[in-house]
């Protein structure tokens, strides 16, 4: 269990209280296209209101890189706000953040009200932790509740600086959540666990493999990754996505999972094409084979039909299951197959499944398995940190129970 304060354990009534949140969505034509993260915030902002604080609310959106850029402004998710919450979220509209706007409103508000900040990357110190910035974002209020997942592993102004200047610094049900879920996982699974890792390159999750194996029970790899584990084991893997740097880091990992006496399941056939398909959802004629029967000239692009059963398996006598990455390139229907039969069998398992943020999440609710896990993660880059086992600094600022 998290071992810091949370909303539940400060009285906010007439305090002015800063929330990082995560508003980090994504935007086309103004308009937001996908408003999980702002639905996973309600349940913190609506304690706060109903305990009659006075909440002022700032995220960061997408990259200005320290300068107002009017597309990246979080004027559209004061709007939707307002909606989802049925109260008016005024915006401040300072292109320093913290400005005249932001100041007045503040000063003009009463208990249970809400206020948005500007975007706080429009401020180049923010992404420095830089102390000017941290200084004025604290000075706006008297209490600081983190609930920004997403952008915990990073020391920024709004999440890590601005502790530093506030007297009291806790987190949210959404960090609370996230913190529960994958560090139960993670440090106290009720077993069997089985840890399933995706996506493209090994070197992006080289440190999440080795803890992983300690933690899990059972290791499952599949996606872009299992190449290099299945050239490492000598066989030919084609043209196929390998990082020839990191052969004797797979063995590596291969040994230990044997020293360990943990279960590593590789992909034992494999889904082939000529080439990747371009553009990415193209009509492409594709064949099965053997792991160990790749051709010379073919690519492989999605784990094979036996290994989807094979990987299915190992998730039905799980207890806990926690996935990161596809087992493809499920961005086309074709080579998507493997990773919705991974996330069929996490929809169907009573066991805790938990899915980590970026393109796991994006898949599971792309394909509509969503509402059946138990845990989706609002952190792609966060919730690797924390799976690696490295203490996020978001949270780490917060004060302890
Ligand atoms: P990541 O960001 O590391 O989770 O990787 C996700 C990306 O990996 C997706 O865009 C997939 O299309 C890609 N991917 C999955 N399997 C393969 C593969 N066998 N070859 C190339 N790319 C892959």
């Amino acid at each position: 269990m998290l071992n810091k304060k949370s909303v539940d354990d400060i009285n906010v009534k007439g305090k002015k209280v800063l929330v990082r949140c995560d508003f980090n969505v994504p935007l086309k034509d103004g308009k937001i296209t996908d408003e999980n993260r702002l639905v996973a915030a309600l349940p913190t902002i609506r304690k706060l209101i109903a305990d009659g604080g006075r909440v002022i609310l700032c995220s960061h959106l997408g990259k200005p890189k320290g300068e107002p850029k009017p597309e990246l402004s979080l004027a559209p998710v004061a709007v939707r706000l307002s909606e989802l919450l049925g109260q008016e979220v005024k915006f401040a509209a300072d292109p320093e953040v913290v400005g005249p706007n932001a100041k007045a409103a503040v000063e003009a508000m009463k208990d249970g009200e809400v206020i948005l900040l500007e975007n706080t990357r429009y401020r180049a110190e923010e992404t420095k932790n830089g102390e000017a910035f941290s200084r004025e974002l604290a000075s706006l209020a008297d209490v600081f509740v983190n609930d920004a997942f997403g952008t915990a592993h990073r020391a920024h102004c709004s999440n890590v600086g601005v502790t530093q200047y506030v007297e009291t610094s806790v987190v949210g049900y959404l960090m609370q959540k996230e913190i529960d879920f994958l560090g139960n996982a993670v440090d106290n699974p009720v077993r069997p666990f089985v840890a399933i890792l995706g996506g493209a390159k090994v070197a992006d999750k080289l440190n999440v493999i080795s803890n992983l194996l300690e933690k899990c029970d059972t290791l499952i790899i599949g996606g872009g990754m299992a190449y290099t584990f299945l050239k490492a084991k000598g066989y030919e893997v084609g043209t196929s996505l390998v990082d020839d740097t990191k052969i004797d880091y797979c063995r590596e990992m291969m040994d230990k999972a044997a020293s360990l006496g943990k279960e590593l399941l590789l992909p034992i056939d494999t889904t082939i094409a000529k080439e990747f398909p371009s553009p990415i959802d193209a009509e492409i004629e594709i064949s099965v084979v053997d792991s160990k029967a790749i051709p010379a000239d073919m690519m492989g692009l999605d784990i094979g039909t036996k290994t989807a059963e094979l990987y299915a398996d190992a998730v039905k006598s799980a207890k806990t299951v926690v996935w990161n990455g596809p087992m493809g390139v499920f961005e086309n229907p074709i080579l998507a197959k493997g990773t919705i039969a991974v996330a069929k069998s996490l929809a169907d398992t009573d066991a805790t499944t938990i899915i980590g943020g970026g393109d796991s999440a994006a898949a599971v609710n792309q394909l509509g398995f969503g509402a059946q896990m138990s845990h989706i993660s609002t952190g792609g880059g966060a919730s690797l940190e924390f799976l690696e086992g490295k203490e996020l600094p978001g949270v780490a600022a917060a004060n302890d129970k």
